[in-house]
């Protein structure tokens, strides 16, 4: 079954996009640590990042510094932290928080922004990507 990664990829479920090539997908995640955090997927479905073929991690991670360097330019922060859990998605995904506090990093510290915000801030990164 397709995960719901792969669903936002082909457009069945709605995303904050931020960019995409033909390799990689980036979008907010839903559920932020912190203002501007985001996720950077292969559009290929594979679970486990250390599972992915060198070529496709190394792509992930020249377009995650992408959008870090775009994220760095719109969101007001000390640093971009990278992290990657995988607990909850069974679909590879790189997340891009910029943080200006430890807890930032926490995945149990939680931001609340509306649909407008989201849309402004995906906006503005995309615009700096
Ligand atoms: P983990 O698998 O533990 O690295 O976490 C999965 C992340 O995906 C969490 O931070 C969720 O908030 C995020 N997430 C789950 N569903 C969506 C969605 N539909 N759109 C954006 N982010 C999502």
């Amino acid at each position: 079954m397709a995960t719901i990664f792969t669903k936002i990829i082909n457009g069945d479920i709605p995303s904050y996009k931020i960019a995409e090539d033909d390799e990689f997908y980036s979008f907010l995640d839903i559920n932020p640590n912190a203002k501007g955090h985001t996720l950077v997927i292969p559009k290929k479905e594979v679970n486990k990042i250390f599972d992915l073929d060198e070529e496709t991690y190394n792509g992930l991670m020249a377009f995650s510094y992408r959008v870090a360097k775009a994220l760095e330019k719109s969101v007001p922060c000390k640093r971009v932290g990278m992290s990657v859990v995988g607990l909850e998605v069974p679909h590879v995904h790189v997340h891009l928080i910029p943080i200006n506090i430890m807890d930032d990093m926490r995945f149990t510290k939680k931001e609340k922004l509306s649909h407008e915000e989201f849309v402004a801030l995906a906006e503005k990164i995309a615009g700096n990507f």
